[in-house]
C-alpha cells in the first residue's frame, strides 16, 4: 500500500530581492538582483513529501491569475495531485517578499492574498482526502479555524496530524492540543509559549510546548540538528556535517520528510534522524522548492554518515 500525505496549506509566489542590506524605515534602497520562487509553507512541504516518495494531495488556494497558473504547473510535475486547489477569483496569489543580504540572513512579508481565502468549507468538500491519508500536514499561514476544521476531520477519521506552527506570530497555543506531532524551530516554539528566546533552553522549550496537549514535540535547532520528545524522554540528534549555501527551506525538508516516515509507520524518532538528513540537503542548494532533495539523496547522505561512523 502506497504512503498517503494530505497537506492543507499555502502556495505562494516568493519575490526575491538581493541587497547589501536591509533599508532602514522610509529608505529607498537599490538592490543587486530580482527573482521569483515558487513557494509557501504548504507548497514547499508538499515537494518535499512527494519527492521522499509519499502520494501528496494538496488543498489551498491561488489567485485566478498567471502566478496561480505557474505554481499549479510546479506542483504538477512534483506529482502532487491539486484537484483540490481552488483558484479564488478577485484575489491575488499570495506572495512572500523576501529581501537576503550577502550572508544569506533575509526578511520575509508574507502576503496571503488567495491563501487567506481557505475557509473550512474547503476542508470540508476534500474531507475524503483528509480521511483517507496516514496523515494530515498543517502549517499556519491559512486563517487558524481552517487549520482546527481540518485537525478535528483528520481526529474523526484517525489520520495523523502534524502541525508545523510557523510562523508561530499571533498563532494560539490552541491549535496544538489535538495534534499527534507538533514541529516548530526555536524561535517559533518560543513566540508559542509566550517567552525569551535568549532564556529558554530547547528541553524546557519541548516540556512547555507538550503541556499545550501535542503527544510529540519536535524541534529543529539549525546546525545543531534537532530535538524529540515523546512526554516522556528526551532526545537529542546531531546535524549531519554538510557544505551549507542556503538555509531556505531547510525546515521545510525537514518537515515533509518527517510527515513520510511518519506516514510509512517510522517510529518518530527513527523519522527524526532521517528528516535532519533532508534538512541538511536543503541547505546545500539554493532556493526553496530547487533545493529540496529527493529520497535517494538523503538515503545516500544516511549510508555516507553510518560508513564515516563504523
Ligand atoms: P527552519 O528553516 O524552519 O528555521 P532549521 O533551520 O531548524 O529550520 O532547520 C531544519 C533542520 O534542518 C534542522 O533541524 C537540521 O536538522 C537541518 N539543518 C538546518 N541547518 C543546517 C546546517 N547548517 N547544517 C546541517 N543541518 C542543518
Amino acid at each position: 500500500m502506497s504512503t498517503s500525505v494530505c497537506v492543507v496549506g499555502s502556495i505562494h509566489m516568493d519575490l526575491v530581492v538581493r541587497a547589501e542590506r536591509f533599508p532602514r524605515p522610509g529608505e529607498t534602497l537599490l538592490g543587486s538582483a530580482f527573482d521569483t520562487f515558487p513557494g509557501g509553507k504548504g507548497a514547499n512541504q508538499a515537494v518535499a513529501a512527494s519527492r521522499m516518495g509519499a502520494q501528496v494531495s494538496l488543498i489551498g488556494c491561488l489567485g485566478d491569475d498567471d502566478w496561480g497558473s505557474e505554481l499549479r504547473g510546479v506542483l504538477a510535475a512534483d506529482g502532487i495531485d491539486i484537484s483540490r486547489v481552488r483558484a479564488v477569483e478577485k484575489a491575488p496569489t499570495g506572495v512572500g517578499v523576501v529581501t537576503v543580504l550577502p550572508d544569506g540572513e533575509n526578511s520575509i512579508i508574507v502576503a496571503s492574498g488567495a491563501s487567506a481565502q481557505l475557509s473550512p468549507d474547503d476542508v470540508d468538500a476534500a474531507s475524503g482526502s483528509i480521511a483517507d491519508a496516514d496523515v494530515l500536514l498543517l502549517q499556519a499561514e491559512i486563517p487558524a479555524e481552517t487549520n482546527a476544521r481540518a485537525i478535528e476531520i483528520a481526529k474523526n477519521a484517525n489520520t495523523a496530524v502534524l502541525l508545523n506552527a510557523a510562523p508561530a506570530a499571533g498563532l494560539s497555543h490552541q491549535l496544538l492540543r489535538d495534534v499527534d506531532v507538533v514541529v516548530v524551530n526555536r524561535g517559533e516554539g518560543c513566540a508559542l509559549i509566550g517567552d525569551d528566546e535568549r532564556e529558554v533552553q530547547p528541553k524546557g522549550l519541548a516540556r512547555r510546548l507538550a503541556s499545550y496537549g501535542p503527544e510529540r514535540v519536535v524541534l529543529t535547532l539549525g546546525s545543531e540538528g534537532a530535538l524529540h520528545f515523546n512526554g516522556q524522554e528526551i532526545r537529542l540528534f546531531e546535524a549531519f556535517q554538510v557544505d551549507c549555501v542556503d538555509a531556505t527551506a531547510a525546515g521545510d525538508a525537514f518537515v515533509g520528510a518527517l510527515a513520510t516516515l511518519r506516514a510509512e509507520g517510522e517510529r518518530l524518532k527513527d523519522a527524526v534522524r532521517y528528516a535532519c538528513a533532508a534538512g541538511a540537503l536543503a541547505t546545500t542548494l539554493p532556493g526553496a522548492i530547487a533545493s529540496l532533495p529527493t529520497r535517494e539523496a538523503v538515503d545516500t547522505l544516511l549510508k555516507r554518515d553510518i560508513s564515516a561512523a563504523g
